[in-house]
């Protein structure tokens, strides 16, 4: 592949061939120094610049010469794709795609903050987001309640459902099923049924949120198809996907066989024990993303943000790129929206996070106040989004 600089080299040597003057030097949008580039859509993990030019990567080499109208040093820094977080709650308020964006995250799903009633509020914020957002709508047709989604089955309406997804498909990307006892009490399985009947038409995948449910995942889980997504994959029990004598339940891996997705889904209550996590960990089923369940309170919760839930698993045997993995392009693989992002890759838009990998003493905790100590933690540092550099400006 001919990169940009090289393109431009050749064709100065055919203008000067032509006795026309010399082309002038590569002059970029903006280019990266020096930082530890982590790529792991390629494979790269080595120090090198990057170039970027009209919202797009131009060039990733060890030493870009050239000028650019903005350079931003980065050494002793990572450089790595715009981080993708599959479950936020984003649209709880207008402010919040710039709060993640804040954090290095350049895409972002709203998971299920609300239903046909109020789907349009959600999907204006995401349409003015200055990153790529997308909304999944809530089976419960008045969103996330106190009551409880779908407590009242009447809630779970499918035609309100297709509607509004007819009405905005550009923006609905699936569909949320809240499981738990109580949100959807003892209708979580006519909940996901009636999920799954939504999306069927528009050929759309449905997350689950699990845990603490009243129906056994072996009457849960053959409902799920080939890209849907579990999250809250850490919750305890009653209902885990690991059992008592610490294997994953049959369902649960022919779920996966079958191509479901098994998401982290932090979050604050009931959904990540410590012990579920060590043990999930060790019988070798691990996450395929990362994924913050971010609200507006989530800079004082256990979550923080989205680098800070990246590294909880680097005590319990995950390396830094797998963990940069998870949050980049293997996110970009399960909505279409995100298929050419969470790369580097030369005439990939530009989307980059620029994180910190910290050595100290860092207190992670579950959603039980239960801690853990690590000794590296991820913080952002900056954020390049379609090629513009967005300094961070809260501290921390
Ligand atoms: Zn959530």
């Amino acid at each position: 592949m001919i990169n940009r600089r090289e393109f431009v080299y050749s064709c100065g040597a055919l203008v000067a061939a032509a006795h026309l003057p010399e082309s002038p030097p590569v002059f970029y949008d903006l280019v990266l120094r020096g930082g530890q580039v982590i790529d792991p859509s390629m494979h790269l993990n080595g120090v090198r610049d990057v170039a970027v030019s009209h919202g797009r990567i131009v060039a990733v080499e060890r030493h870009i010469t050239g000028d650019a109208a903005a350079i931003i040093n980065a050494h002793g820094k990572l450089v790595v794709p715009g981080l993708i977080d599959i479950h936020t709650h984003t649209t709880t308020t207008p402010q919040g795609p710039e709060l993640v964006l804040q954090d290095g995250v350049t895409g972002w799903i709203d998971a299920g903050t609300q239903g046909a009633d109020h789907i349009v509020d959600a999907i204006a914020i995401a349409r003015s987001s200055p990153q790529q957002g997308r909304v999944l709508i809530n089976i419960g047709r008045a969103g996330i309640i106190a009551e409880g989604d779908t407590m009242d089955l009447k809630r779970a309406d499918v035609d309100a459902a297709r509607a509004a997804i007819a009405k905005d498909r550009d923006y609905i990307v699936g569909i949320k099923a809240r499981l738990s006892r109580d949100v959807a009490g003892v209708n979580d399985f006519e909940v996901l049924r009636r999920a799954q009947e939504a999306a069927a038409p528009f050929g759309l995948p449905v997350m689950i949120h699990m845990g603490q449910t009243i129906s056994p995942l072996e009457k849960l889980f053959p409902l799920l198809k080939s890209g849907d997504i579990v999250t809250h994959m850490f919750a305890p029990p009653p209902n885990s996907l690991i059992d008592e004598s610490g294997h994953i339940r049959l369902e649960v891996m022919a779920a996966r066989r079958r191509g479901v997705w098994f998401d982290v889904g932090n979050g604050q209550n009931g959904h990540m024990r410590w012990d579920i996590v060590a043990a999930m960990m060790k019988a070798g089923f691990w996450p395929d993303t990362f994924s913050t369940d971010w609200n507006p309170n989530s800079r004082q919760t256990g979550v923080i943000d989205l680098p800070n839930c990246m590294s909880k698993l680097f005590g319990y045997g995950m390396s830094l790129d797998q963990a940069i993995a998870r949050g980049t392009w293997k996110a970009s693989r399960i909505f279409q929206v995100f298929r050419n992002r969470g790369t580097l890759n030369v005439g990939a838009p530009a989307d980059i996070a620029l994180l910190e990998l910290r050595k100290g003493h860092f207190e992670f905790l579950d959603n039980f106040h239960n801690t853990v100590i690590g000794t590296q933690r991820l913080f952002p540092a900056g954020t390049v989004l379609a090629g513009k550099w967005i300094p961070r400006t809260e501290q921390g």
